[in-house]
């Protein structure tokens, strides 16, 4: 199956490399027919080079609302936002908002940890004794009050921790202890935010072979007929779609019937056949 949307792409007013037009026209040219473009909320406790600033972002309501408006007898673009979980910035006006973690609060301190792998042992060995199971449990129980610092409309990378465990093994991912702190995450979140999202960015970027989330993961959110959507958390148009038709494969492999598409009254499922 052809999955026609993509609802997590950065621009030039975040980290992303491309003008939201030029997207749309890539959008176009793949087939998509719809766009969704979620820039990163301001973050004031991070060093802010990533996300947009209150400026910017206010650049961005505007171009996309423009973009919304000329291609409207094409494609369907929608505003949406990648909310980092601990940002104040003001949540009116999007089409739809993705939830994710990208900092732990850890006493007055907000750590970033979507880093290179030695900054990541850096966060482990100077909050948490080097040990890394201490690590993904406090990613997991942050994780799990999303629902508390919003309305969601979905949850962005889930297990985002995992970015490196194809080289770097933090934490044994196979264990008991391991999934037991995810799959608790999973069940909190999912009684308030319903979707979760099959994310191919680090495999387009080359830290992964499969997509976010694991398997183990993804077979309880289908068990739990949680909605999915795919997405490339797009920063190069190039790769606007990668890894999709793959990761279509891993939904039905781990018992996804149907993929959610974001419209205009909603969520609407897309059988998988
Ligand atoms: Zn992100
Ligand atoms: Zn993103």
């Amino acid at each position: 199956m052809f999955y026609p949307q993509n609802l997590h792409t950065h621009g030039v007013l975040c980290d992303g490399k491309n003008e939201y037009e030029d997207t749309v026209r890539k959008a176009l040219e793949t087939g998509l027919t719809s766009i969704g473009f979620s820039g990163h909320s301001y973050t004031s406790y991070s060093n802010q080079a990533y996300c947009m600033s209150v400026e910017k972002t206010a650049r961005y309501k505007r171009e996309i609302a423009r973009l919304k408006e000329k291609y409207k007898a094409q494609i369907e673009v929608y505003c949406g936002l990648e909310f980092d979980m601990y940002s104040d910035d003001d949540m009116q006006g999007y089409d739809y908002l993705i939830g994710t973690v990208h900092y732990l609060k850890i006493g007055n301190e907000f750590v970033g940890f979507d880093r290179d792998a030695q900054a990541v042992q850096e966060v482990i060995d100077n909050y948490f004794d080097g040990d890394g199971m201490r690590y993904a449990k406090e990613y997991y129980r942050q994780l799990a009050s999303l629902p508390s610092y919003g309305n969601f409309d979905i949850v962005g990378h889930f297990d985002l921790i995992t970015k490196h465990s194809e080289s770097v093994a933090f934490f044994n991912e196979n264990s008991q202890e391991y999934k037991k702190y995810a799959l608790d995450c999973v069940h909190a979140l999912a009684e308030k935010i319903n979707v979760f999202e099959v994310n191919t960015g680090a495999v387009a970027r080359g830290y992964r072979t499969s997509p976010y989330p694991s398997t183990f993961i993804l077979q309880e959110i289908a068990k739990m007929n949680c909605g999915v959507v795919l997405s490339s958390d797009c920063h190069d148009n190039r790769f606007l779609t990668y890894g999709f038709e793959q990761a279509v494969e891993v939904c039905k492999a781990c018992g996804v019937r149907e993929l959610q598409v974001f419209t205009k009254e909603g969520f609407k499922g897309l059988a998988l056949d």
